[in-house]
């Protein structure tokens, strides 16, 4: 049964996340963004309210939240400051290929620390060299008896700087591309792990950005978490639960932006009237709130689908470049009906259209989710309609208006190539319109 309301649980998590991130991220998400810093304190006490690592599972001391609940907390985290909401959230795409995985002596390791010591961990695929290109990645591990041995860089890692644990993905050999590619859980403290300074950014400037260097560093092989030629596919996998909260983030950017555009619409005079009576605002807000609901309506398709076991991957890449492009325009239309006062950094308007141009990029650029869609469209899918080569196309020849007695015992065909109809018990020798031959007609008429 199709039922959109949420339960009363979901309701009260709601008004928690809610109630956090407008007394406790709002008011530092200025101060935060201006310092290039991100606040530990904020992210010891989400964690400690249940917001964060959310979908743990209860066997590790997780929550036992569906991908449902993280999209409820996200959105409303990230209305308040989607930088922060990064830091946040990242622990969950940190754990998601361990918990996706069948290591299970690892998750009793170090699954319960992460959800009852407050420890963090961190997510790495991408390189200086590369990011969409996943399969292309050069960090290289290399088997050394009952270890393996890490050498490589990883880049724009978020919480990399403060993380306790890393997800690492490498390969075995670069030339193999997705069959190379493993991964591990590597700890900060090993011998051999560093991380570069916290990278300045356009926005979401609160959640930490580094580069992670491995030199010559031991893992051993109970770490890794996924064999050499089965990293891809975790990586992949963990995207698709993850997505749908980076949509998520965009529908709470968009939410924020349309709120604060309403205001200003509803208080600011132009030509002897509010803003809000003319319509030219008036469209422009109708758009942003239609853009919020179908966002939001993606969104939790997306995370209904990881939660009842079924694929989430196409609903996760449409939501993720449907809502994260919806947001940038909305975020840029909201900042256009603030006017001048929007461009200012003494409004909200300018650091909400810094942080939502991220989203477009990380967890998979809006270019990579369109192959993804593209892929699906042009391969898997099956089109429901005809092809147009049978579609019949029927007309009258008569002017009448009875369709069963005019096409009675008709026979009609149809050219491949322009798409002319021709009625009678033989194709036409020539079309009349593209001039290919008979064999260029298909018959359409009588049903087959
Ligand atoms: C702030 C921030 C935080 C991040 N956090 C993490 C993290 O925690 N962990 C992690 O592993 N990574 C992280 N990333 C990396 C992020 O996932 C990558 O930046 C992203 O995947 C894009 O990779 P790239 O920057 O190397 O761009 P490239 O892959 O070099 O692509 C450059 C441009 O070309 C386009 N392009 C590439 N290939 C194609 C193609 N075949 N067809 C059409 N267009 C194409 C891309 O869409 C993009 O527009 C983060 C990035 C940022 C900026």
């Amino acid at each position: 049964m199709l039922d959109f309301t949420l339960t009363p649980e979901q309701l009260l998590l709601q008004k928690s996340a809610r109630e956090f991130a407008l007394k406790e991220i709002l008011p530092l998400a200025w101060f935060y963004d201006e310092a290039n810093e991100m606040p530990m304190h904020i992210i010891n006490k989400a964690s400690a309210l249940g917001l964060m690592n959310g979908d743990m599972p209860k066997k590790y001391g997780g929550l036992g939240y569906g991908s449902i609940e993280g999209a409820i907390v996200t959105e409303e985290i990230a209305a308040a400051c989607s930088g922060l909401a990064t830091s946040v959230f990242i622990n969950s795409l940190g754990y998601a290929p361990l918990v996706l995985s069948d290591n299970e002596v690892l998750k009793q390791k170090y699954l319960p620390k992460i959800s009852k010591d407050n420890k963090r961990i961190c997510y790495a695929t991408s390189e200086p060299t590369m990011g969409s290109d996943v399969a292309g990645m050069m960090c290289q591990a290399k088997e050394d008896g009952d270890a393996y041995i890490l050498n490589g860089i990883k880049y724009w890692i978020t919480n990399g700087g403060i993380a306790d644990y890393m997800t690492v993905f490498a390969t075995v050999d670069p030339k193999l591309q997705h069959q190379g590619i493993c991964a591990f859980l590597i700890e900060r403290d090993w011998k051999g792990v560093s991380s570069g300074r916290h990278i300045p950014k356009y926005g979401q400037r609160a959640s930490n950005t580094v580069g992670l260097h491995f030199k010559d560093v031991r893992v051993p092989k109970e770490n890794v978490i996924a064999k050499p030629g089965e990293g891809f596919v975790l990586a992949m996998k963990a995207f698709a639960r993850s997505r749908p909260m980076i949509g998520a983030f965009a529908v709470g950017v968009a939410r924020s932006a349309m709120d604060y555009a309403i205001h200003y619409a509803k208080s600011r005079r132009a030509f002897g009237h509010h803003l809000q009576s003319y319509e030219a605002i008036q469209f422009k807000i109708a758009e942003m709130y239609q853009k919020v609901e179908t966002s939001r309506l993606l969104v939790l398709k997306s995370a209904w689908e990881t939660d009842h076991g079924i694929d989430p991957t196409l609903n996760a890449s449409i939501s993720k470049f449907y809502c994260t492009e919806a947001a940038n325009e909305v975020a840029n239309a909201a900042l256009q009906i603030a006017g001048g006062y929007g461009y200012t950094k003494m409004y909200p308007f300018e650091k909400l259209l810094r942080d939502v141009r991220l989203l477009m990029i990380y967890e998979g650029t809006s270019e990579v989710q369109r192959i993804i869609v593209s892929g699906f469209a042009l391969g898997v899918y099956q089109p429901i309609m005809p092809p147009i080569e049978d579609l019949p196309m029927l007309r009258s020849e008569t002017g009448g208006k009875d369709f069963e007695k005019e096409m009675s015992g008709k026979t009609a065909w149809r050219c491949k190539m322009c798409g002319h109809i021709h009625y009678g018990n033989e194709p036409p020798d020539e079309c009349p319109y593209c001039f290919f031959p008979g064999s260029a007609f298909k018959k359409v008429w009588p049903r087959a």
